[in-house]
């Protein structure tokens, strides 16, 4: 019995750590925007990038200027293996127009998969968005051909929307090495879901914007090596802001509860990076791992 008992502890032992063994030296994640919405913020709208194997592999949201951000870092838009949206406010998916039209001068030939939320009563699906930008009768429809495509374009953007379900989690293959799983959040009335990217054994979560009020984080984001979270609002929030928005102490029980392994604030606005120094000691008091703050261009290991 003793024995058993044993090897049962030894195989959970083994178990445990072969899936929680991150291999950092191989994945890094990149800001290409830290800040929100705001005109005179002097950051970029919200855009991270996956770095694997030297190879930028996942861009995760497009907000204004992460396509500048994007150019410096040196990545090549042919590595991209996935575009992930968390949701289609103007500060996470403007670009996304700009990175298509500037892929026409790189050497990307393979399709490009995008996905986003599917549509609710305000938001319109991540296709439809994809549709409306540059479809047939979109914006610009001069570059309808990466979306419908014919013969012109080199390679096409295939849409996929994650379903709005709530404490569902779906999960989609980028390559062989690259899972995402996506899970829909409350973000006030607007359509958004968080992303977990899984590659070379190492998660790194991105809340997106989003209130707790559906409190599915915490399993999306469990023992991940990186969580990103949005600090778009002080502790003492109210109206508006608090029904779109966590505060740093429900960031702080998250990342506690969920025992993510590091944690990185971005998306930050003139109302939290005026007192970052306050939101660290709020969070510090509960949760114990480090904590860095994200500026535009930062790169962070895991
Ligand atoms: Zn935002």
């Amino acid at each position: 019995m003793l024995i058993r008992v044993s090897v049962l502890v030894l195989l959970l032992f083994c178990t445990h750590s072969f899936a929680s063994q991150c291999n950092s030296s191989q994945v890094k994640l990149q800001v290409l925007g830290s800040g929100g919405p705001e005109l005179d913020d002097g950051r970029n709208s919200s855009g991270y990038l996956i770095w694997y194997q030297n190879k930028a592999r996942v861009l995760i949201d497009a907000g204004p200027g992460s396509s500048i951000e994007y150019g410096k870092s040196g990545a090549e838009f042919a590595d991209l293996q996935g575009m992930l949206l968390t949701h289609l406010h103007v500060d996470h998916s403007a670009d996304l127009a700009a990175y298509i039209k500037g892929s026409y001068f790189t050497s990307r030939n393979t399709n490009l998969e995008l996905f986003g939320p599917a549509a609710n009563n305000l938001m319109p699906a991540t296709s439809e968005y994809l549709q409306r930008l540059m479809g047939d009768k979109g914006a610009f429809a001069y570059l309808k051909e990466y979306v419908n495509k014919r013969d012109e374009a080199d390679y096409k953007v295939i849409a996929t929307d994650v379903p709005l379900v709530r404490g569902q989690t779906f999960q989609y293959s980028l390559s062989d090495e690259i899972t995402a799983k996506a899970t829909f959040v409350h973000h006030g009335p607007v359509a958004a879901v968080a992303w977990r990217v899984e590659l070379a054994g190492c998660s790194i979560v991105f809340s997106g914007d989003m209130s707790n009020q559906f409190e599915v984080l915490d399993d999306i984001a469990s023992e991940a090596d990186l969580l990103v979270a949005s600090n778009a609002v002080p502790d003492n929030a109210s109206g508006a802001a608090i029904n779109l928005h966590m505060t740093p102490s429900t960031i702080a029980l998250i990342a506690k509860h969920a025992q993510v392994k590091q944690l990185l604030l971005s998306h930050f606005m003139k109302r939290t990076l005026s007192i970052q120094n306050e939101t660290l000691g709020i969070i510090r008091a509960k949760y114990p791992g480090p904590i860095k703050l994200a500026t535009d261009g930062l790169v962070v290991s895991l």
